[in-house]
């Protein structure tokens, strides 16, 4: 463990996966502490509002003490300087990660020479796991239960059922 060293984990977790719990669990074996930094993407479109992505993100980390879910927006290396904390961890699956994150690290470098991007590989269980297929899996009505923790399985299940609803509605309209 790294003592007395602050991290952050950004992302929008939209929703939060197994993949996220993995990271940000084996992050918190290495730091003192651990922000999970989440972020209104303007450019995405949410399925979750943020405080709901937070609220499931502290209920998922309920049990990792050092773990802190906090939400941010503007610069996220202005972000590190106001806390203090020059440490960014990413969470790195296919090599279709690789040219994103290497951009991302090497633009917030050259923002602030002093961050470090620390990337953890996934486990493989959870390579092929992303925000996106979950929600597009949930959103047809497939079993999601192996890739999500229970609450955000329980979430997007009614997410999507308001969804389906609303078509089912809009289709007996014609
Ligand atoms: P973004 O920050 O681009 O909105 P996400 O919120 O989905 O992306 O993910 C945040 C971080 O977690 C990124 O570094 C991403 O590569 C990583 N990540 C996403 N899914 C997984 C997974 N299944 N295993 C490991 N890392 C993951």
């Amino acid at each position: 463990m790294n003592k007395g060293i602050l991290a952050v984990y950004p992302g929008s977790f939209d929703p939060p996966t197994n993949g996220h719990l993995d990271i940000v669990f084996r992050a918190s074996c290495l730091f003192s502490k651990i922000i999970v930094a989440i972020t209104e993407n303007a450019s995405k479109n949410h399925i979750f509002s943020l405080n709901k992505r937070i609220d499931l993100f502290q209920k998922i980390t309920k049990n990792l003490k050092n773990v802190e879910v906090i939400s941010f927006s503007g610069l996220l290396v202005n972000y590190l300087e106001k806390i203090n904390s020059f440490i960014l961890i990413r969470g790195l699956r296919a090599l279709s990660d690789f040219e994103y994150e290497f951009q991302m690290a090497l633009m917030n470098r050259k923002l602030n020479k002093k961050i470090e991007t620390i990337f953890l590989m996934t486990d493989q269980a959870y390579t092929f796991i992303s925000s996106n297929m979950i929600k597009e899996i949930a959103m047809l009505g497939g079993n999601i239960a192996d890739f999500v923790p229970d609450c955000v399985e329980k979430e997007l299940k009614k997410v999507c059922y308001c969804d389906l609803s609303k078509k089912i509605i809009q289709s007996s309209k014609y």
